[in-house]
């Protein structure tokens, strides 16, 4: 028997803790230019339920790996918690519960019935068969299964889990509730009652985001040079979409480097290249590094892939007159009011990366009606929802003169803060 290593070398659970506390730092912010009392900030600062469970797995090798994983859920004032599971070795506590209070966010500003929830596991998935993953995914719901569900709490994808993940989640829930539910959980292929759009939806909010931060600033989408960190699901669809319209990508970056071409790179040919982890900069000689393609001169940049990557540090040299933020806290509280100071746009990542939990809202609703949508119905709610919680937060941010994280945290706490004080809880 072996155990697996939960992720707490000092500076990853710094960089952790410091996520949270950030987090904290803005909620409590938008909580006092909202006129709440501190009770409201004691109540949301955490989550309300967290669970910590271990997950026994047989390996190809014939030995038992216990797996740690976890399941927070912020706040179900306003409805069941919604929100993604990430597989990943640098998985711990303190990320996964500050992501939970982002999903609650994102859910409040584009004004979701739901509550924001968050889940993973410490797990490296490039290193595991197709045969230990599935092991790992049903012995997760088995671990949660009292507290998730339809009415209570809804999964869904996120960094380095996907829809084969999701059916084999579904399939465990379904058969431990002895019928079909696929209400339980999102982002599932489209045969067991995923919904169209789901796959791209994050990047197509993103999208929306640039185009609408485009218009404000008076920059044509076409022709414009636009910088992408991270080529994985919304990072390579942001590619494609943002080459469909006109613009130019002239960089884009994985794990391993960033490729850089001021004329613009051959973005089909490069998605084509890249493996299911992301990752093509491998393949090409001339590449940069992740640190200096993000202080290239271009009209907007997108930073989509990892936390803390725009600090105090770089915030002074970022060339962009847009930064829209689809990874989840890319940008430091030091460097947002630098950006700010710098009168660069920028545009957060609770408001840029809301996309996809509004889709599977859809799918949700879908699975809950028995009546599934086409693609082109998919493609026009989201597009409305998601101008219309733009210039939501935006016109907050001018009304009250402050940049438009304060403002997307205050837009994305109101509802939850309303509901909980209707119920009497605080
Ligand atoms: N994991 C995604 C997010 O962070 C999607 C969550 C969902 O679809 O519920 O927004």
């Amino acid at each position: 028997m072996v155990a697996d290593k939960p992720a707490d070398s000092s500076k990853e659970s710094k960089e952790h803790l410091d996520m949270l506390k950030s987090t904290q730092t803005v909620i409590k912010k938008a909580l006092d230019k909202l006129g709440y009392p501190e009770e409201a900030y004691e109540l949301l600062r955490e989550p309300v339920r967290f669970m910590t469970v271990r997950i026994p797995v047989r390996m190809d090798d014939g030995q038992i790996k216990v797996f740690t994983g976890y399941r927070a859920q912020h706040n179900d004032a306003v409805g069941p918690t919604k929100g993604g599971v990430r597989f990943h070795p640098d998985v711990n506590e303190k990320e996964v519960s500050a992501l939970s209070i982002w999903m609650s966010l994102k859910a409040g500003i584009v004004d979701l019935p739901y509550g924001g929830g968050k889940g993973g596991i410490v797990c490296d998935p490039r290193e595991m068969s197709f045969r230990e993953l599935e092991g790992l995914s049903r012995g997760y719901v088995r671990a949660i299964s009292q507290i998730v569900g339809p009415t209570k709490d809804i999964p869904a994808p996120d960094v380095f889990t996907n829809s084969q993940i999701m059916a084999w989640m579904m399939d465990e829930y379904s058969r431990i509730d002895e019928f079909n539910n696929p209400g339980f959980i999102t982002g599932k292929p489209l045969v067991l009652g995923g919904s169209h759009g789901r796959d791209t939806a994050t990047a197509k909010g993103v999208t929306i985001c640039v185009e609408e931060a485009a218009k404000l600033r008076g920059i044509d989408l076409n022709g414009a040079r636009v910088i992408i960190q991270g080529f994985g699901n919304a990072g390579g669809f942001l590619s494609k979409f943002m080459n469909d319209a006109g613009a130019k990508v002239v960089a884009i970056s994985d794990a391993q480097g960033a490729l850089y071409d001021p004329d613009g790179l051959d973005i089909d040919y490069l998605l084509d290249r890249r493996d299911s982890f992301g990752t093509v900069t491998n393949l090409f000689e001339n590449t940069i590094s992740n640190d200096e393609m993000l202080e290239l001169d271009c009209d907007i940049l997108v930073p989509a892939a990892i936390a803390n990557q725009i600090t105090e540090e770089n915030a002074n040299r970022i060339k962009a007159n847009i930064v829209v933020e689809a990874a989840n806290g890319p940008t430091t509280l030091e460097a947002t009011k630098i950006l700010a100071e710098r009168d660069i746009l920028l545009v957060p990542d609770v408001l840029a990366s809301s996309g996809g939990v509004t889709v599977s809202y859809f799918e949700w609703v879908q699975n809950n009606q028995g009546y599934y949508w086409t693609e082109e119905e998919v493609q026009e709610k989201l597009q409305k929802v998601i101008v219309k919680s733009f210039h939501n937060v935006y016109d907050t941010s001018q009304t009250r003169n402050i940049d438009m994280r304060l403002a997307a945290y205050m837009v994305g706490v109101r509802k939850m803060a309303e509901a909980a004080r209707f119920r009497g809880w605080i």
